[in-house]
């Protein structure tokens, strides 16, 4: 799905209402991605804001089993017409605030492309599948088990005297 600024720059609102849904199957094959986001044009900046959700399929850290996370991702990215044509003191302020991506003149916005780049850096570094994971607790009692349970101690001794 994309978008076209020159489209956008022509309208009356010079705004566009981007509804957005659609699957994206390494996150989750049945649950599409949905994002209602607007994209407005301020001179040479344009904005995109609004909200993407994602119900994505994740393997947990602690007990590896799979789990749904939502996401609801709130979106403000700007986007710059192009830089060549930089004399804009409102520019300015918004390249001190954070990211503005330069389109080189580039007339379209590949918003699936965007949608998925959004996710793809809002998914959490620790998964884990809820409160309630029982997967220290499993990994505890396995670590006691191993200590304690006779039969691996002869497991361990035949590889010492095989290994002498
Ligand atoms: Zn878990």
């Amino acid at each position: 799905m994309n978008i076209k600024i020159s489209e956008i720059e022509n309208s009356e609102s010079k705004s566009q209402e981007i509804h957005f849904c659609e699957i994206f199957e390494e996150f989750n094959k049945e649950v599409p991605v949905k994002a209602e986001l607007t994209a407005e044009l301020a001179g040479q900046i344009l904005k995109i804001s609004g909200q993407i959700k994602a119900v994505l399929v994740l393997t947990c850290d602690k007990c590896l089993n799979e789990y749904n996370e939502e996401l609801n991702i709130k979106v403000e990215e700007f986007f710059t017409k192009n830089s060549i044509e930089e004399k804009y003191t409102d520019e300015y302020e918004i390249k001190q605030e954070g990211f503005i991506e330069d389109l080189n003149g580039k007339d379209e916005i590949d918003i699936t492309d965007f949608v998925y780049q959004t996710v793809i850096i809002n998914i959490p570094n620790k998964c884990v599948c809820g409160i309630n994971c029982k997967g220290e607790e499993i990994l505890k009692k396995y670590t006691r088990e191993e200590i304690t349970d006779p039969r691996l101690e002869i497991f361990k001794r035949i590889k010492i005297e095989k290994d002498n």
